[in-house]
């Protein structure tokens, strides 16, 4: 296959645009406004490009940090189209089946597949022999898939009148389920406390609850029914190390270490970033990567502050652990179910701790991807959902949480860990905000919750600062890594519009 990629005319003579911020939507705008000829410069704060999606690796452990999943792949295959290259070229990505294999309290397991013939069984078993439930629910998933594709993965509402197609789309809006509460929606459709607890976990995916999100993120489930979960050969930050590579190709030029601490204006419109080092650039156009909530703290905004508590998703505590010894019967991916789902949601989202009994989420590529560890070994991912509150996490505060997560994997009986942990490292909500300038360590921005937080999210262009767009999981249409490659689509072609001649 040819390789060889044109380096692009340059429409805009070069013009200057400088993205604040390397995570996975600074670096998709990046390549996309390269592409399209502009100069570009990425400023990354921390020491790695890659933001949430980052890597660690000890001893021939590799860990995905961040994403251990990523949904609608096709959505990877156009950003790639859109900077001239082809993705197949450069990753493989691995369909995972079954998805993953839930454990309940009580005993009950179950593998959830994509596959009818194997899924199909166990749903009628749970459901006492009738599966219509499951099927009404994917139809509600695919009617609003339908509808967010003509719409809500378009452009912010501010910026694009409704075309005929997002009118015609709006015809087959399913109004009443779609924007009753979610959980109610879940309980409506399955009997089955334990196929209501896994579908009402989906609102999790962007750091929401299931009892106050609206029901439309029901389109999350049939997504990634319909489509699958994916894994990338090699761990998910190799989507990362590819980017990088065809941003060097494209001229873009990726600075770590280099924290943007100020923004100007000049005659109204923003027009310099002033770098941690005192360094000052200066660009047409500047698009923020990180929380767009600390753009106007940036500027020195009067009464400016970064996202509220109560308005920010959920973050988690990680602990990767380099395991020795295979895991035979383990799953990539494990959920290990919570006692009691709602108490565990008032913990995050009305007392703002860590929960007694936190559902706990494990991923282990190396049972599907032997590049993961050592062939005796494992890569074990851990994951518990936390509150994005501003608190310390000491040692005292990481070691009862672990206690806390180890405790409900031991009685969801998944095989023993303690014992056979030969390194560890635990990322904190403190370190996601530290390191990342997040507020609380919020994984997905501002919450989903209600109608508005679900949909009503910062625009791309930002309406009152010209100059300055946003791209990314705290932007229009949201958190999770398809969405945040749809944004930097929508970002760039807002720049091309507004900026481009
Ligand atoms: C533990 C964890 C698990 C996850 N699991 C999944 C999953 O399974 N599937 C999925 O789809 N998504 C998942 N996500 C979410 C996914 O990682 C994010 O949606 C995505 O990576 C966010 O990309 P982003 O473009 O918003 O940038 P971010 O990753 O938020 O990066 C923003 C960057 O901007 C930088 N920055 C901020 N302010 C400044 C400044 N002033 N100057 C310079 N740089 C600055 C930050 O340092 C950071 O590197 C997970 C995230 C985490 C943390």
């Amino acid at each position: 296959m040819n390789t060889a990629h044109q380096q692009p005319d340059s429409p805009h003579g070069g013009r200057r645009a400088v993205v604040i911020g390397a995570g996975l939507g600074g670096l998709a705008v990046a390549l996309r406004l390269a592409h399209r000829g502009w100069r570009v410069t990425v400023c990354e704060r921390h020491h790695t490009p890659g933001g949430k999606m980052n890597r660690w690796t000890h001893g021939g452990y590799t860990f995905d940090t961040g994403p251990s999943l990523i949904t609608m792949p096709w959505v990877f295959d156009e950003l790639w189209q859109a900077f001239g290259a082809r993705r197949e070229e450069d990753l493989e990505c691995v369909q995972l089946q079954p998805h993953a294999e839930y454990r309940y309290p009580d005993g009950v397991r179950f593998a959830y597949s994509t596959s009818m013939p194997e899924w199909l069984p166990v749903v009628r078993e749970l459901e006492g022999g009738d599966a219509s439930g499951f099927f009404r629910f994917m139809a509600l998933g695919a009617r609003l898939y339908a509808l967010s594709r003509a719409t809500f993965f378009k452009e912010h509402p501010r910026f694009s009148r409704p075309d005929l197609a997002s009118l015609r789309a709006l015809r087959h809006m399913p109004w009443r389920q779609g924007f009753g509460n979610y959980h109610r929606v879940v309980e409506s459709h399955f009997r089955s406390a334990h196929l209501r607890q896994l579908f009402d976990r989906y609102p999790t995916y962007v750091g929401s609850s299931p009892y106050r999100t609206p029901s439309t993120l029901s389109v999350i489930p049939y997504l990634e029914y319909a489509f699958g979960g994916w894994h990338v050969r090699g761990g998910l930050y190799r989507l990362i190390e590819v980017l990088l590579r065809h941003a060097d190709r494209l001229g873009v030029e990726v600075r770590t270490g280099c924290g943007v601490t100020a923004l100007e204006r000049r005659a109204g419109r923003v027009r310099h970033a002033v770098l941690e080092s005192g360094e000052t650039l200066e660009a047409e156009v500047f698009v923020m990567n990180g929380d767009p909530s600390t753009a106007p703290v940036l500027l020195g905004e009067a009464n400016a502050q970064p996202l509220p508590e109560q308005a920010r998703s959920l973050s988690g505590l990680v602990l990767l652990l380099a395991v020795k010894g295979r895991l035979d019967g383990v799953q990539h991916h494990t959920v290990c179910f919570s006692a009691d789902y709602p108490k565990e949601f008032r913990q995050l989202f009305d007392d703002r701790r860590f929960p007694d009994d936190p559902t706990v989420y494990v991923n282990v590529p190396s049972r599907t991807d032997a590049s993961m560890a050592p062939a005796d070994g494992e890569s074990v991912f851990v994951m518990a959902n936390a509150p994005a509150a501003d608190m310390a996490w000491d040692d005292r505060t990481v070691g009862e949480a672990r206690r806390r997560v180890m405790a409900r994997l031991a009685a969801s009986g998944f095989p023993a860990l303690e014992g056979r942990v030969v390194a560890e490292r635990a990322v904190t909500p403190a370190d996601l905000a530290g390191q990342l300038a997040m507020p609380g360590g919020a994984i997905y921005g501002g919450v989903s919750h209600g109608w508005r937080g679900a949909f009503l999210r910062p625009a791309n262009k930002d309406p009152k600062r010209p100059g300055l767009y946003y791209v990314g999981g705290g932007t229009h249409p949201g958190g999770g890594t398809p969405t945040v490659l749809l944004s930097a689509a929508i970002t760039a072609g807002l720049v091309e519009r507004y900026e481009g001649s």
